[in-house]
Order: structure tokens, then sequence, then C-alpha cells
């Protein structure tokens, strides 16, 4: 049996295995994770171990000194997803930005940078599209190609960039453009904040390209009810002389949020342990730069399979369709469709039947989706391809 969920997605088994226990019995207290006070000093801990465990996977094993990402980056976790991500951003920045003259400006490359967006406009917040792929293309393919220098020229009034880097649904991921566009943003004095939620900790980063970083928990790092926030001191630091707290809805308060050790208010504990048991899985399994590797191996295969089949290449059993531009593939997420809608049925019926679970593409945009977050192996990509295999000498 091989689960390929786009999210809440699989967990190590490790993971799962020990957080079963603590959920009855946490350090032997007699007393489970979720029945902890959130600021009983167990609880307490637990964050603060987090928060230690998550500086050492941003310091990709040791590549990046660890006290250099504390001295210029805070750390907190909230209640909520990515989606509470779309609301806190803008708001967070709404009254620094009306002070200085300055707006968001978002990259829309697929359906969740497009929501985000729109919530930000939505809240009244002073926010502008540097560019939409699907106005583009016709729909969602890829991100921007062009010179970022050009684009952001356009605008001579951001605080701050926005993008998703990795589009669940779309099975859309940034390249080595983003290395480009974040050194313009640098150059430029803008932040880039990121939506990481479906691809944070898949590969190395380089934490000082970002101003924001934000993640809902439950695809690559825990379970759903949680967000994590990654945040440049010199933006709380911003936002907070702006006096945005007469307007914020007082749980999104980064600062005080941040002040409290991420318990202003209740932070919900089994989200947080788990995420600090993913943490701790992945440092004893080699760090990101050992994740990296896997992560890229298990996509490579699959679109190699992919593309021997692809209606574009010469293979007379040629059966699948591959919409999204080969530099933007996401590794995260493969999104494909087949030939025709039946196929595709017979597809997803086929490979349920033989163990490969949850490969339906996104209600909105049809097709397959085979997610691949870390905690999938190596193993269950192998057996897909050969599932893939035989289902192509069958037609
Ligand atoms: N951002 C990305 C990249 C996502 O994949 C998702 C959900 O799938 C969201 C945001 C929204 O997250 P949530 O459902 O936790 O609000």
């Amino acid at each position: 049996q091989y689960y390929f969920g786009a999210g809440p997605a699989q967990l190590p088994k490790p993971v799962i295995i020990q957080l079963s226990k603590d959920i009855v019995n946490i350090n032997n207290q007699g007393i489970g994770i979720g029945e902890i006070s959130h600021r009983s000093k167990l609880a307490q801990d637990i964050i603060d171990n987090t928060r230690e465990n998550l500086y050492k996977l941003l310091s990709n094993n040791g590549n990046i000194d660890i006290e250099d990402i504390k001295k210029q980056y805070d750390v907190f976790f909230l209640q909520g997803g990515g989606t509470t991500g779309f609301s806190s951003i803008p708001l967070n920045f709404k009254k620094y930005n009306q002070a200085q003259n300055k707006k968001g400006g978002y990259i829309i490359s697929g359906s969740w940078s497009l929501k985000s967006y729109q919530e930000a406009k939505r809240l009244g917040c002073d926010v502008v599209p540097l560019y939409n792929d699907k106005e583009v293309n016709g729909e969602f393919k890829g991100s921007y190609t062009g010179n970022y220098e050009t684009l952001l020229s356009k605008h001579d009034d951001l605080s701050y960039v926005y993008v998703c880097e990795n589009e669940t649904v779309n099975g859309i991921e940034y390249d080595q453009t983003l290395k480009e566009l974040a050194k313009v943003c640098k150059q430029k004095n803008i932040d880039l904040i990121s939506d990481l939620s479906s691809d944070i900790f898949s590969r190395e980063i380089n934490i000082f390209d970002y101003g924001v970083i934000m993640a809902g928990a439950q695809k690559n790092i825990g379970i759903a009810g949680l967000t994590l926030y990654i945040v440049k001191k010199s933006i709380l630091a911003n936002i907070k002389t702006s006096g945005n707290i007469e307007e914020l809805p007082i749980a999104f308060d980064w600062n005080l949020q941040n002040d409290n050790n991420s318990c202003y208010n209740t932070i919900p504990m089994v989200p947080l342990h788990t995420l600090n048991l993913v943490f701790e899985h992945l440092l004893n399994a080699g760090g990101i730069v050992a994740q990296e590797k896997i992560n890229f191996e298990k996509a490579e295969m699959l679109y190699d399979v992919l593309d021997k089949y692809s209606l574009e290449g010469n293979n007379e059993k040629k059966f699948v369709k591959l919409t999204v531009s080969k530099q933007f593939r996401s590794k995260m997420n493969v999104v494909f469709n087949l030939k025709t809608t039946d196929l595709e049925n017979d597809f997803v019926k086929k490979a349920e039947a033989s163990g490969f679970s949850a490969i339906k593409g996104h209600r909105s945009v049809g097709g397959i989706r085979v997610s691949i977050y870390n905690a999938v192996k190596l193993e269950a990509v192998e057996s897909l391809i050969k599932f893939v295999e035989e289902f192509a000498e069958q037609l």
C-alpha cells in the first residue's frame, strides 16, 4: 500500500509510532501531549526545542552559521494553516505600508498564490499583481521567466514580493530563478515573502534570501493545525513601530506572538510536537542535504517515465500529457493528464486496485497528481513507475 496524497500527507513511520505513544503518555508524565498546558515547563521546552531544531535544519547541515540565522530571524508558530498566512501577511504589513506609501507585489504562478493575492485585496491591503502566469499562458504552466530587474523596475514602491514556491495544485515549483528574484529583491531593499507550505525542508534553501517564510505544517513537516513563520527581525521591528496592533486580529499579531514564545493564546501542542518529531527525524537522517538528494532522485525517476510516454514524444504507446514547463516541474507534486478523461479514470481505478492511493488530481484541475513529499520512500516511487510501465503495456 502506497499513499501519494497531497495533504494532509503521510508522515515518516518512526514519527507516527513515537507520536502515538506521546499522545497517551509524554515523557513518562502519565498524561498525553494534547492534554498538558501549553504554559507548562514541558510544553515550553518542546516549543524551544522545536525552534532550535528548525534553526539547525535551516543551517543546511552546518553550512550556514546558526548564530547568524538567530541574529537575523525570529521563529514562531500560530494556530492555522496556509490560508491564515494569506491573511496575516498583508495585515501585518498594512499599517507599515500605509505609513511608508508602499505595497506588496504578488507573483501569481498557480492557485495558491492567486488565492493569497485575492485575500490581501479582499482585506483592503495595498497589493499589486506583478505577474500572472495564467494571463500570460492561458493556464498555469510555470512562472516568470523574464528579467526580474525589469519586472520589479515597473514598481518603485514595493515593501515585499510574495511568491508561492511550490504550487501544490498545479505542480509548479520554482527553480534557480528564485535565487535571481531574491538577488534583485535584496538590491532593491524589498523583502521576499514565500509560501513554503508544500516544499519546506524538501531541499536546501538559503534563509538569507528571505524576509518571511510561511508554511502550513500538514504536508512535509507535520499535521494540520499549525502555521510556521520565520520572519526577519528587521521586519518585526518595522511593523511594530507602525502601530498595527490597532487593526490586526490579535491572534495574527506577529510581534505579540513572537514576544510571547508563540503562546499569547493556546498553541496546539499535538501539531507542534509532531513538527518537532519530524525535525528530529530529518536531522537524524542526514538533514536537508540527504533529503534533497532522495527527493531529486524520486522526482527525476517519475518524470523520466512520464516523459517516455509523453504525447509529445514518439513512443507508440504514448498516453501522458505534461503541461507544466520542464523548468518549473514540481519535485513534490507531479501533476499530469492522460490522453482522455476515460483513460485517467481507468488509470486511477487500476492504481487503487494495485495499492496506490490518493493520486487523483485536485478537484479544480482534474487529472492525476502524485505527491512525493519527504516521507514517501524511493521504493514507493519505483513501484509506481513499474505500474505506469505495466499500464502502458496494456494500451
Ligand atoms: N499554500 C499552499 C502551497 C498549499 O498547498 C495549501 C494547501 O494545500 C495552502 C497554502 C492552504 O493551506 P490550508 O488548507 O492549511 O489553509
